[in-house]
């Protein structure tokens, strides 16, 4: 049989590089919107606001009150590997930054026409830098940093042709900034869509429940997943071992037909983790009925050191040291909530 002569192997030239990469990083309009927020925030961010239009294919832009970006450096921010969040192992070993891997906006820039505008506290004025070109370019704002991209995926019409209708579209985006708000209540955000304001939510600080000595953010959790959540749930504040947690935990007699409001959350990150997940279903498992889902939402703060971010380029999969320890953690702190739950009891006041 005919066995082909080995092919060359070459190194492949950077744009194709940038290319491939990009695959992992972008798949849709709501994977930009997701980093750029995440960039936005660990500028030190109090103002979000997206702009959209036809659900993020035409133009993604994020602007924000951040600390902006030096004018000697919007050239570098667009550089693969090149960011200010971590310098050396020891920092990539306890990550508290949302980035760190520093390919989003690489990544982004070489599917797109994406164009930098930043301004720090110091400079007399802000710069404008268009990635395509090079071209930098004095611009006026205010101190902090608007992120423009336009045209998604113009140059790789395959990953084009994947998308979805704007209207899908643009639901995974919304769903992007709600998994941001959910757990920054300290930061206002807004979205416009075609011109449109479709979400505004301000800052709020922590409510304090009555009858209990907890504060927690339910004006936002309200804001972002409706009422009825905080109307038909309780709170969950628990310390055991390593985790401290905090949350709300829909009622039983309340829970839904399906699982889309379930929000996991490590050190502010939101994740997905099957272990964690798994806690809450069999924390519930004894008082639900049926195939019912419940809603919930619970943010764990843990030493970063517990938690490895750095096992995929979207960070929503993360590695949890002793993962069996948090979820005994997890189901210790959320069955006796349930257990003791008198039905019908109103929370109502809690807004
Ligand atoms: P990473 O967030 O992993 O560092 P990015 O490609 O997302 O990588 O961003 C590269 C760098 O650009 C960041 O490390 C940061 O220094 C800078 N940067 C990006 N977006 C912003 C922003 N909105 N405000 C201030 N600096 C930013
Ligand atoms: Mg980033």
């Amino acid at each position: 049989s005919a066995i082909p002569a080995p092919a060359r192997i070459q190194l492949l030239d950077d744009e194709l590089i940038s290319q491939i990469a990009a695959g992992e990083v972008v798949e849709r309009p709501a994977s930009v919107v997701r980093e750029l927020v995440d960039n936005a925030l660990d500028a030190g961010a109090t103002e979000v606001t997206v702009r959209l239009m036809e659900g993020g294919v035409r133009l993604i832009s994020v602007e924000d009150n951040g600390h902006g970006i030096p004018a000697d450096q919007l050239a570098l921010a667009l550089r693969r590997h090149a960011t200010s969040k971590i310098r050396d192992l020891h920092d990539l070993q306890s990550v508290l930054t949302m980035g760190f891997r520093g390919e989003a906006l690489a990544a982004t820039a070489s599917v797109s026409e994406l164009s930098l505008i930043s301004q720090t506290a110091t400079q007399p004025h802000a710069w404008r830098l268009e990635a395509r070109t090079g071209e930098i370019a004095p611009a006026a704002r205010e101190r902090g940093t608007t992120i423009e991209v336009r045209e998604l995926f113009f140059s790789t019409p395959a990953r084009r042709q994947f998308l979805k209708t704007p209207v899908t579209e643009l639901a995974h985006c919304q769903e992007a900034i709600k998994r941001h708000a959910l757990v920054r209540p300290d930061v206002s955000f807004a979205l416009w869509h075609d011109g449109k304001l479709l979400l505004d939510w301000r800052a709020t600080p922590a409510q304090t429940l009555p009858g209990l000595d907890l504060a927690l953010p339910t004006r936002r959790w309200a804001d972002a997943l409706g009422r009825r959540f905080i109307e038909q749930g309780v709170p969950l504040q628990a310390e055991r071992g390593p985790v401290r947690m905090q949350g709300w935990l829909i009622r039983p007699e309340h829970a839904g037909a399906r699982a889309d409001t379930q929000y996991l959350y490590i050190n502010q990150r939101f994740v997905r983790d099957r272990t964690l997940a798994h806690a809450v279903k069999s924390a519930y498992a004894d008082v639900l009925h049926g195939q019912r889902q419940p809603a919930w939402l619970l943010h764990l703060e843990l030493d970063p050191q517990r938690v490895d971010v750095n096992i995929h380029p979207s960070k929503v999969e993360v590695r949890l040291r002793e993962s069996q320890a948090l979820h005994q953690a997890l189901w210790h702190a959320i069955t006796p909530v349930l257990a003791g739950l008198k039905p019908h009891s109103s929370s109502d006041d809690v807004l």
